[in-house]
């Protein structure tokens, strides 16, 4: 039997695969590479196509004999999806329906979806548990609810079981140094601080030092990319055994604020790192922290890269190495 990861040749899509991989998992992935990499995934198992044709959809479950499928496909900013609700809507929205309607046709019945913080919005308490309000403050976080709502209406009218996967701040790279953060344009913190210790950008700006938190700027949890690909693998090995669909957080429980991540930085790279300050982005919540408490008691996860420091050592590694991303490799 073979697992479905769709947008597989991505961040966090790649490590997962990766992780797969070395767990003698049969992987294809289906990725339509306007953001993903084809040099991010193993050799003979990329599909280049997109999640919202169901021609290619119908090929791939025709073809294979598909147990699950992981869904990465998506658009992932913020402040794009700000911009742009529609192509979220479509990418994301309709990309599902489109996914979910082949699955059911197909009689696939696991499901595991990329999910996100964002769903919760502005959080009434930290640390944040699964069963708190959602009320997204963009329509990237509301795309990624509207799945998760319509994962639910799947499970009671066709018995499709799924785990959403509401991820913290995903960032560090594979230990090998092999695969790693590539976004173009990049527009998140920790590849943005690299890059000025790389001497590709004069600072870092800081967006808000008004918050009301210690230092004035906004906390978040920093989770490691291969720490969500194990959670990836064991919410398969949960649908595996269990009958029921899930959601869990995926985060350390620690929160950092912009300028201690700087700080880490600064140690690990040796570098000055210049900051500026400049205004508040909308939709950023000045505090985001999980209780992954469901996660590790349910799922058996256990992060392996609890301190920052080792989780930005790692993204370092794979960017002084391949400080134009996938374009040097
Ligand atoms: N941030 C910043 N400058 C940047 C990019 C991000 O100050 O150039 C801040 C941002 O406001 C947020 C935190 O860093 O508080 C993490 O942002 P990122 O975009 O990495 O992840 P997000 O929290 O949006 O998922």
């Amino acid at each position: 039997m073979t697992i479905l990861v769709t947008g597989g040749a991505g961040y966090i899509g790649s490590h997962t695969v990766t992780d797969l991989l070395d767990y003698d998992e049969e992987v294809i992935v289906l990725d339509n590479l306007q953001k993903g990499h084809a040099q991010a995934v193993p050799p003979g198992i990329l599909m280049r196509g997109d999640v919202r044709d169901p021609e290619t959809l119908h090929e791939i479950f025709a073809n294979y004999e598909i147990e699950a499928v992981i869904h990465f496909a998506a658009d992932s900013l913020v402040g794009e999806s700000a911009q742009e609700p529609l192509k979220y809507y479509d990418n994301n929205v309709i990309g599902a329906q489109r996914l979910l309607s082949a699955m059911q046709k197909h009689g696939v019945r696991k499901f595991v979806l990329s999910s996100t913080a964002a769903a919760y919005g502005e959080p009434q308490r930290v640390p944040i548990e699964e069963s708190d309000q959602t009320v997204p403050t963009n329509p990237y976080g509301e795309t990624k609810l509207a799945i998760e709502k319509m994962l639910h209406w799947c499970d009671a009218a066709y018995g499709l079981k799924s785990v959403a996967l509401r991820y913290f701040n995903a960032a560090g790279a594979h230990p090998s140094g092999k695969i790693g953060e590539d976004h173009q344009p990049e527009s998140h913190l920790i590849p943005i601080v690299l890059q000025v210790a790389l001497g590709q950008r004069e600072a870092i700006d800081i967006f808000g030092d008004d918050y009301p938190t210690t230092d004035g700027t906004c906390i978040r949890d920093y989770i490691h990319v291969m720490d969500l690909a194990q959670a990836h693998r064991l919410a398969l090995h949960y649908l595996r055994r269990n009958n029921s669909s899930r959601v869990y957080n995926l985060g350390n429980g620690q929160g950092f604020s912009v300028k201690e991540v700087i700080a880490q930085a600064r140690e690990v790279t040796g570098q000055a790192i210049p900051w500026l300050v400049s205004a508040r982005r909308p939709g950023d919540p000045a505090v985001l922290v999980a209780s992954a408490a469901r996660a590790q008691a349910e799922l058996g996860w256990c992060p392996a890269y609890t301190g920052l420091q080792e989780i930005i050592a790692t993204a370092w590694n794979w960017h002084k190495h391949h400080p134009q991303g996938f374009a040097g490799v």
